[in-house]
């Protein structure tokens, strides 16, 4: 029944990540029409494995998301199509939305959509990003463990610099804190980071060497090098430009904001789930919190529909 675009879909999700998969498995239970579209690239495409996903656990991203279409393939009230979606336009229980070179009619939006980040200018981020530079200890850090680390701090920020720096102790006794001449260190924190052993430096980066398309050495402005193995770091972030275009309220970070027991956005009848909506990233946070909104859909529209005498 699913084929049939003329229909309204009961719920149209917005990426195909683990978040909008998980959600999508969740609402195909549910017994929903269900519309998922994913038009990559997916946020973590430069990875080759994804780690800390219990029973997924060294997982290539690929595969990740083959077995969760396969097995979707068996509801046959949930369609996937790797289409993009453009617009998102009318109101809670009568949305249209643009798919594709189409549209679809659907009673509720649930965005996945997860951040797009932003690649700082300096030579060799862009190629080792994924290979030797990762945002997440836990997810990379593993295989990494007791080699020479760094930190590139981005942009200082007094609640995570200190616990960050400190928190990569725990996967290695090398850590150097490299503070790129634009993060002015609080005395106090570099206080705590030289009793754990942690080195600051401050002169900006300004390359990375690579050997066999993994990280060598990070190059500074004197032109002195620091051998390292992987450097950990936060780039910027930003919303996919639906999201952006859709005018849901942000938060200060610029995560969409959501209220906390329905995940619905400050559009009525759209919900969001995934990276898109918290600092905390991860697969298995963004599967959790997209079945999270599922279930409140799901039970919302059931009770819509019954009492409307439409199931
Ligand atoms: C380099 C790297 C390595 C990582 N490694 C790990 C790891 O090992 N373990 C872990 O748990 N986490 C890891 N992460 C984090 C993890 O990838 C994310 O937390 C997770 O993918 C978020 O899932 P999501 O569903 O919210 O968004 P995503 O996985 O980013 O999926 C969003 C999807 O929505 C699609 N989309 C966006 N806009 C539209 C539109 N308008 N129409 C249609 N489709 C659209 C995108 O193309 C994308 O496919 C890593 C991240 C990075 C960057």
């Amino acid at each position: 029944m699913s084929s049939d675009r003329t229909e309204p879909y009961d719920v149209v999700i917005v990426g195909g990540g683990p978040g909008g998969l998980s959600a999508a498995v969740a609402l195909g239970r549910g017994r929903k029409r269900v519309l998922l579209c994913d038009a990559g690239p997916r946020r973590n495409a430069a990875a080759t494995h994804i780690h800390n996903f219990v029973t997924r656990d060294g997982t290539p991203p690929e595969e990740f998301r083959a077995v969760a279409r396969q097995q979707l393939s068996e509801y046959a009230n949930v369609a996937v199509v790797d289409e993009y979606v453009s617009s998102v336009t009318g109101a809670r229980g009568a949305f249209e939305v643009g798919v594709g070179s189409g549209r679809v009619q659907a009673r509720r939006v649930l965005l996945c959509t997860g951040m797009i980040d932003e690649m700082p200018s300096i030579p060799g981020f862009r190629e080792l990003w994924g290979q030797s530079i990762f945002q997440c200890p836990y997810c990379h850090g593993w295989e990494l463990r007791d080699r020479q680390w760094g930190y590139f701090v981005r942009a200082f920020d007094p609640q995570h610099f200190q616990a960050f720096s400190l928190l990569l102790r725990g996967w290695t006794r090398d850590v150097v804190v490299f503070t790129h001449g634009v993060v002015d260190v609080p005395e106090a924190a570099l206080q705590a980071l030289g009793a754990a052993g942690i080195r600051v430096e401050t002169q900006p980066l300004v390359g990375l060497l690579r050997k066999d398309a993994k990280l060598e050495a990070v190059q500074l402005a004197d032109g002195s090098t620091v051998p390292r193995d992987a450097l950990f770091t936060h780039p910027a972030q930003k919303q996919v430009e639906l999201v952006r275009e859709l005018g849901v309220a942000l938060d200060d970070d610029g995560f969409v904001r959501v209220d906390p027991m329905t995940r619905e956005t400050s559009r009525a009848g759209v919900y969001a789930a995934g990276d898109l909506a918290t600092r905390m990233q991860g697969a298995i946070l963004a599967a959790a919190a997209a079945t999270h909104a599922a279930t409140v859909i799901n039970m919302e529209l059931t009770a819509e529909l019954v009492m409307a005498g439409l199931r």
